[in-house]
């Protein structure tokens, strides 16, 4: 797709008219449907707002949240998601909202999560036997299905999230183990609200098995390696507890999310709140053709986001700058670039420019730069200037057989 002209007819209760808009691109969509005013409905009962989330396209302002969820779903290598926000700043509503926009994925069709992957890389035994038997047949193990939001409850306990020894389960080794959150999580967004809450042991298992994209679980004898493949999703109020700088500097996207400020866009949130708790299904309706078409523009840019280049004109400055901050980091310039490709891809162009570095730079860098690693390491120069002094003279004049303690230690040894 090179240009894509996505022409939306839209219906206006009353006057009776249609109108037209023209959207370049999924950006323009998003902020044309923000700014889309609502005919009153009527209330209706009994609809469960569950199954009707509320619709991504119709939270006012935000769009810094809203771009990165949205980079997050086109390209995963951005490496999760961090939302840090007070209370009441639609944080959960935009994650839950993604549900409609989610696209598809080849997902295990068996309850233990058995993959060809894990027989092309470990062999035969690692799956369970039922799959082994499809295998061995040319079956396929895997089937389309869409991607899922799967929430951590803040109670998790590090048992539910790696997985379990299940004793009453058969002899295979695979279905010995209960798969844990992390597991089920594999090619799914891990939303955690409230991550700052979390036990320490927990958060590291996820971050861990999140940069790996494995985790491996092992209970005495028995031993089972799950895929963690996850886009994973937090959100803090740090008035309620600050992040450890190692979790913060793990998130790829980092977005600072405000209240509304203006007057006007409060009371347009308000009424939108308003009409979808009186009629979910109405209220969700007339975003319905918008999200169709953004669900459209996500499964293409998904599809186009590999062969989206950097040029190294560009590359190359960019990392001067993210120097210049006195970021240490990798992840830095890894997130960002990821997030630049994912921006470009969003707009059907296969090159990154220097306005899509610009557009997703605050988002990749900000809150990386740590002032304990820079007093640190000035501290360390000292040392460094003093060993590499000693190492200038070291070996000029050889004390022949004079051993110390140390050395006849070391002979002793071996
Ligand atoms: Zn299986």
């Amino acid at each position: 797709m090179t240009e894509p002209e996505l022409t939306h007819t839209e219906e206006k209760s009353e006057p009776k008219e249609r109108v037209a808009h023209a959207f370049r691109n999924l950006r323009e969509l998003v902020d044309y449907v923000a700014g889309k005013s609502l005919p009153p409905l009527t209330p209706e009962d009994g609809v469960l707002t569950e199954s009707l989330p509320f619709p991504f396209l119709a939270i006012v302002g935000q769009q810094e949240m809203k771009l990165a969820l949205l980079l997050g779903l086109i390209n995963p290598n951005v490496g999760g998601i961090l939302l840090i926000g007070p209370r009441g700043t639609a944080k959960t509503t935009a994650v839950r909202s993604l549900l409609d926009l989610l696209p598809e994925v080849e997902r295990s069709t068996c309850f233990y999560g058995c993959l060809p992957e894990d027989i092309e890389s470990s062999g035969i035994t690692t799956v369970c036997p039922d799959c082994a038997k499809k295998y061995g047949e040319g079956q396929p193990l895997t089937a389309p299905d869409k991607v899922r939001l799967i929430e951590l409850p803040l109670n998790a306990k590090l048992e539910d999230v790696v997985g379990g020894i299940d004793e009453r389960s058969a002899a295979h080794e695979r279905m010995r183990i209960r798969r844990g959150i992390l597991a089920q999580a594999d090619r799914n967004l891990l939303y955690i609200d409230e991550i700052n809450l979390l036990g320490d042991d927990i958060v590291d298992s996820i971050l861990d098995a999140a940069a790996q994209g494995s985790y491996s679980v092992r209970r005495g004898s028995i031993a089972a390696t799950y895929r963690s493949r996850f886009v994973l999703i937090g959100s803090m109020n740090p008035e309620e507890g600050r992040l450890r700088p190692q979790i913060l500097d793990r998130f790829g996207l980092r977005v600072i999310v405000r209240g509304l400020e203006e007057a006007e866009e409060r009371l347009e949130a308000y009424r939108r709140v308003q009409a979808y708790l009186a009629n979910p299904r109405q209220m969700t309706g007339q975003f319905s053709a918008e999200m169709e078409a953004a669900a459209d523009e996500i499964r293409n840019a998904r599809e186009q986001v590999g062969k989206v280049v950097l040029p190294d004109e560009i590359a190359n400055p960019a990392i001067e700058l993210v120097q210049r901050m006195g970021i240490d980091s990798l992840r830095a310039e890894i997130t960002w670039f990821e997030s630049a490709r994912a921006y470009a891809a969003a707009d059907a162009r296969k090159e990154v420019t220097i306005e899509d570095l610009k557009a997703v730079a605050p988002m990749a860098l900000r809150l990386r730069r740590s002032p304990f690693m820079s007093e640190y390491l000035k501290g360390q120069l000292g040392e460094e200037k003093e060993l590499s002094s000693l190492l200038g003279s070291f070996g000029e004049k050889p004390s022949r057989n004079r051993q110390t303690k140390r050395t006849k230690r070391l002979t002793k040894k071996t």
